[in-house]
């Protein structure tokens, strides 16, 4: 395929298992023709080297703020943090921010506290918003609708490494939202979840690595890294039956369209 353009839409380069090589990962990247990089920063630490970060690397633009795991014991902390980042005009995104009731590591209502400023905090700077929910779609529904409505200046955000039903990926949709899809979907396992990926359209669909954690099959048992990224496009090709150069310039034009990158 000539000159592929693909954008890895949440990877997690600053974290503690990649920071220290991250120079030879963002060249494994590119030459795996991933130009763009969405880089998820989830604490102090990981938001201040990829401030740093895409200062040398342009095509890596940063997102912030406390995971649905960690808001019981950083997100006080970490919030004005990122409000701050937000005012600056530093941020593509929010998030990744959400519920998360499958491990619960953090107790509901502040999850549900932390959810729902980050949303009035996206509102207010206008960003997009990354969102992590698991086994609580209902309760992230009720709140998104309270908290943000979309005002059609900027797509409204993504459910990141989605793993729900077909109707919750329909009602994601319905939104105006984006849905991404991980290398979960490469899993010999995820029979039911390769539905749903033939059901989304593919204007509404983004690809994303979720690194270092989730490798595609071919990589199991590895860290994952951005470079694996085409294996996910891949396979949404063949769930589909279109071609690869097709699931690429639809990934790479609607993560545009949603992150406004500059
Ligand atoms: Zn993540």
């Amino acid at each position: 395929m000539n000159n592929p353009h693909y954008i890895d839409s949440h990877a997690h380069v600053t974290c503690e298992s990649i920071a220290p090589h991250i120079q030879e990962v963002l060249a494994r990247a590119q030459s795996a023709g991933v130009k763009t990089l969405v880089n998820i920063c989830t604490d102090a630490q990981t938001l201040a080297l990829g401030l740093e970060l895409s200062k040398a690397y342009p095509w890596v633009y940063n997102t912030a703020a406390t995971t649905p795991h960690d808001v019981e014991k950083e997100g006080e902390f970490f919030f004005p943090l990122v409000e701050q980042q937000a005012r600056a005009n530093t941020l593509i995104a929010i998030g990744e921010t959400g519920l998360d009731y499958h491990y619960k590591h953090s107790p509901i209502d502040t999850q549900k506290h932390f959810l729902r400023a980050y949303l009035k905090l996206a509102r207010t700077y206008q960003l997009p918003v990354v969102i992590h929910c698991r086994d609580a779609f209902a309760d992230f529904f009720e709140i998104l609708d309270e908290e943000y409505v979309w005002d059609g200046k900027h797509g409204p955000g993504v459910l990141h490494c989605f793993t729900g039903t077909l109707a919750e990926a329909q009602q994601v949709i319905e939104r105006g939202w984006h849905i991404s899809f991980s290398g979960i979907i490469t899993f010999k396992k995820s029979e039911d979840l390769r539905q749903v990926v033939n059901e989304v359209p593919l204007d509404r669909i983004l690809i994303e690595t979720d690194s270092p954690y989730l490798a595609p099959q071919s990589k199991r048992g590895k860290p994952n890294e951005p470079a694996y990224l085409p294996e996910v496009a891949e396979v949404i090709s063949q769930i589909k039956c279109v071609p690869h150069q097709l699931v690429v310039q639809s990934t790479t034009a609607n993560a545009k369209q949603l992150f406004q990158f500059s």
